[in-house]
C-alpha cells in the first residue's frame, strides 16, 4: 500500500472488484484494490467465456481477468496483495487492518466472493488433492483419459462437465435430484455430449483409495442402494458458501449471503457489497461486473457528500 488513506477501498479482486476499481479510479477517487492472492476469483476457472456479450468470439478466463486488472490500473487504481484482518468504523471513517498494515478510507466494498462447499462425504478430505478437486481447469489436465466423476446439478457442475469431458470421453455426472437446476442452455450441451453420463437420483457417499482415488461409492437416492465404481478423479461441484467472516456486522440473508439494496449499499453505512457474495437471484461475470459499477457509483457519490460536509464545516 503506497498510501495509509484513501477515498475507496475495494477488498477481493474477482470480476465485481476489479470493476468497482476501475470505475472508482476512473470518477477520480482515490482507490485501493485488496486481495489475498492474484486477480481474479472464480473467473480464472473458466476455461472459455462464452456468455460476456461483447466477447466473442469467447475468451479465456485468464485473459479476461487480465486485461480488467490492466483497465483498472490504467485508470489509477492501486492493487495491493495483503490478508485483510478486520474492518472498523469509527465516525465517518473505515480502518482496513491488514498482515501488511493498516489503512483508512471513507468508503469500503466487500467484494470477497464464495468458495466452494464441500461434499461432506466420507473421504472427500483425505484424498483432497490426490483425486478430489474443486476445480476442472486447474486439475483436470492430470486426469486425461481417466474414469472422472463430476458431482452436482447446477451451473457450475456441468460447465466442469463439457470442459472435462474434452479430456476424457469417461465423464460420469452424478445428481442427487432426477433434474439438474443449471441453465437449460448448459443442460442441452450436456445432453449432446457422448463423453459424459449422467446418472440422477445418486449420491457419492464415499470415496475410496490409497495413495490416491481409486473408486467411489455411489448412493441411489430413492432406493439406498449402494454400488462401488472405479474411479480415478472426483470433482465436486455442490455450491457455495459466501466469505463474509470480516463483515459479521451485517445483515445476511438465511445462506448467509450480505443483503444489499439496489444500490449495493450494506446495513452499515459508506460499506458496499458486490458480487456473489451479496444476496441476489443470479450470480455470472456480468452481475458480478454490474454490483461493481453500481457500487463505485455509489462510493463515489457518498465521498462527495463527506468531502462537501467537510468543506461546508470548514467555511
Ligand atoms: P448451485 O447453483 O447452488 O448448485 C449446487 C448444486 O449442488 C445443486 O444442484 C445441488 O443440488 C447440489 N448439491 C448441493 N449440496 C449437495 C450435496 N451435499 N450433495 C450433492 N449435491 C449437492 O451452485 P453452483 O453450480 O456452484 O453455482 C453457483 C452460482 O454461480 C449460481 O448462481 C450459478 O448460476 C452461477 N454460475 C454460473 C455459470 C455460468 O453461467 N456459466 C457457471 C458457474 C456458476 P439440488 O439441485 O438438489 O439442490
Amino acid at each position: 500500500m503506497q498510501k495509509d488513506f484513501y477515498d475507496f477501498v475495494v477488498v477481493g479482486a474477482g470480476a465485481a472488484g476489479l470493476t468497482a476499481a476501475q470505475y472508482g479510479a476512473r470518477s477520480g477517487l482515490d482507490t485501493l484494490l485488496i486481495d489475498s492472492s492474484d486477480a481474479g476469483g472464480q473467473a480464472l476457472n473458466i476455461f472459455t467465456l462464452e456468455n460476456f456479450p461483447g466477447f466473442f468470439p469467447a475468451v479465456k478466463g485468464r485473459t479476461f481477468i487480465d486485461n480488467m486488472q490492466a483497465q483498472a490500473q490504467s485508470f489509477g487504481a492501486e492493487i495491493a496483495l495483503a490478508r485483510v484482518k478486520s474492518i472498523d468504523k469509527i465516525k465517518n471513517q473505515f480502518i482496513i487492518k491488514t498482515d501488511k498494515g493498516s489503512i483508512s478510507c471513507y468508503t469500503v466494498l466487500i467484494a470477497t466472493g464464495a468458495e466452494h462447499r464441500k461434499l461432506g462425504a466420507k473421504g472427500e478430505k483425505e484424498f483432497n488433492g490426490r483425486g478430489v478437486s474443486y476445480c476442472a481447469t486447474c486439475d483436470g489436465p492430470f486426469f486425461r483419459g481417466g474414469k472422472i466423476f463430476v458431482v452436482g446439478g447446477g451451473d457450475s457442475a456441468l460447465e466442469e462437465a463439457f470442459y472435462l469431458s474434452s479430456l476424457t470421453d469417461q465423464v460420469i455426472l452424478v445428481h442427487r435430484r432426477d433434474q439438474f437446476r443449471a441453465q437449460k442452455a448448459i443442460q442441452q450441451k450436456i445432453k449432446k455430449n457422448k463423453n459424459i453420463t449422467v446418472i440422477f437420483n445418486t449420491e457419492i457417499a464415499e470415496i475410496k483409495g490409497g495413495q490416491k482415488v481409486e473408486s467411489v461409492v455411489l448412493k441411489d437416492t430413492v432406493s439406498g442402494e449402494k454400488v462401488e465404481q472405479t474411479a480415478d478423479a472426483v470433482f465436486i461441484f455442490v455450491g457455495m458458501n459466501p466469505r463474509t467472516d470480516l463483515v459479521s456486522m451485517l445483515r445476511k440473508d438465511e445462506g448467509g449471503y450480505l443483503i444489499t439494496n439496489y444500490r449495493m449499499e450494506t446495513s452499515v453505512p459508506g460499506m458496499y457489497a458486490a458480487g456473489d457474495v451479496r444476496a441476489k437471484p443470479f450470480r455470472q461475470l456480468i452481475t458480478a461486473a454490474s454490483d461493481g459499477a453500481i457500487a463505485a457509483h455509489q462510493a463515489h457519490e457518498y465521498v462527495t457528500m463527506i468531502k462537501n460536509a467537510r468543506t461546508g464545516a470548514e467555511n
